[in-house]
């Protein structure tokens, strides 16, 4: 086993695990599946055992034993089965960045060739046709054929202030083409001048490097930067949290990003989005991507206040302690079944709160609560956030 994936810290944090078992009321996986291979200290420990077993003092003195192949199937299969929600690192008291330890982790696995092959194709679409879902990448506006009134550069401008990069996600799944469509009429009527990259919008990586395949994705980088440049535009505004949590983390770019509830909370405080009232209950589900990993708890929250007429009532769990919905880290193509039964237990939440509508900022989170809820028969609204503020402005 190559060890190369992994920075010295984090084989420092493989050795520094104390095996306490914190992480383990906290893990939404767990929680559904108590197989102790697939907790975080789980995790840990068989990877610790492999490293001993390649490098420890007995590597040295008899030499390396071999890899079961039987064994790293098994691990590869608890590895994959995690939303990488990064709740685990919340509790730990020795501070393990287990959401990055896990990716690292993949990558060393990729490396041996033990990853899910569904993930293949994935990589093979986003490599070669540059989308998640292996359609013809214009047809990622396809969205725009839901909006009346369309102006007639249809929102691809040849030079704009400001790019709004829409995402796989809304790009290709007609439940959260409502995302996209709220976003740009927002835009439109407080008076940005923004554009779309249409055609040119290429994946972010995201979903790459969720998967271990990180080493792929520096076209992508490339051709996103040189697209959203080539617009003069000197921001960028993205509606899906990993995508701006990608963006933030791996481009290394001079463009000003914001999360689309940075950027409208910015546009009311500015007095150029307004609402009128109306009643309505509603709780927010935190996004992982956007809350614990990107620290965007506020923003969205305070859009929900400035609104007259709403009430915003809190989940059980929020903020850094919010539950994964089940929808992230690309576990819904690994284990749908799991990812299910994570909703469900976040829909149990959302019931209890007695709010008529779930908001969220992922349309990822949305479209995942929404699909679950309709499985169960329960009748539960679901709202990107784009789509209430939308609703209620004057
Ligand atoms: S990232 Fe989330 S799902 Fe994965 S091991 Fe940690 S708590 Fe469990
Ligand atoms: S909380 Fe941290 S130290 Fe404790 S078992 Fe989990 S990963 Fe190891």
């Amino acid at each position: 086993m190559d060890l190369a994936k992994l920075t010295p810290k984090q084989l420092l944090e493989i050795d520094a695990c104390t095996r306490c078992g914190e992480c383990l009321r906290t893990c939404p996986v767990f929680s559904q599946k108590t197989e102790e291979g697939i907790n975080p200290r789980g995790k840990i420990q068989a990877m610790k055992k492999f490293i001993r077993g390649q490098y420890g003092l007995w590597a040295r003195i008899f030499g390396k034993k071999s890899l079961s192949q039987s064994e790293l199937e098994k691990f590869s299969e608890m590895v994959y089965r995690c939303t990488l929600c990064g709740e685990c690192s919340m509790q730990c008291p020795v501070s393990i960045d287990s959401r990055s330890l896990w990716i690292a982790i993949k990558e060393t696995l990729v490396d041996l060739g033990h990853y899910p092959k569904n993930l293949g194709m994935m990589k093979k679409n986003v490599l070669s046709k540059y989308n998640i879902s292996g359609d013809h990448n214009n047809l990622r506006t396809s969205w725009l054929e839901g909006l009346e009134n369309l102006p007639a550069h249809r929102y691809q401008k040849e030079h704009a202030t400001v790019v709004y990069f829409v995402g796989c996600v809304s790009g290709y799944f007609p439940m959260a083409y409502k995302v996209p469509q709220s976003v740009v009429r927002i835009l439109e009527r407080s008076g940005i001048d923004f554009t779309l990259l249409g055609g040119e919008e290429w994946c972010c990586g995201f979903p790459l490097i969720g998967a271990g395949f990180k080493k792929d994705i520096e076209d992508l980088i490339r051709h996103n930067v040189e697209g959203v440049k080539q617009k003069g535009a000197e921001s960028v505004i993205f509606s899906c949290p990993s995508c701006y949590h990608t963006w933030h983390e791996e481009y290394h770019t001079d463009l000003n990003l914001f999360h689309s509830t940075q950027f409208i909370l910015d546009l009311i405080q500015k007095r150029k989005i307004r609402f009128r009232e109306e009643k309505v209950r509603v709780t927010y589900h935190d996004p992982c991507d956007l809350g614990r990993q990107s620290g965007i708890f506020e923003a969205p929250r305070e859009i929900l206040r400035s609104m007259p007429g709403v009430e915003f009532v809190e989940l059980a769990s929020h903020e850094k302690e919010s539950k994964c919905c089940g929808g992230g880290g690309l576990l819904e193509m690994v284990d749908p079944e799991l990812s299910i039964s994570l909703a469900r237990e976040k829909i149990k939440e959302i019931q209890a709160t007695g709010a008529e509508i779930v908001v969220s900022a992922c349309q990822q989170c949305t479209r995942t609560i929404q699909s679950t809820a309709r499985r169960m028969k329960v009748h539960l609204k679901t709202a990107y956030i784009t789509e209430l503020v939308l609703k209620h402005m004057e």
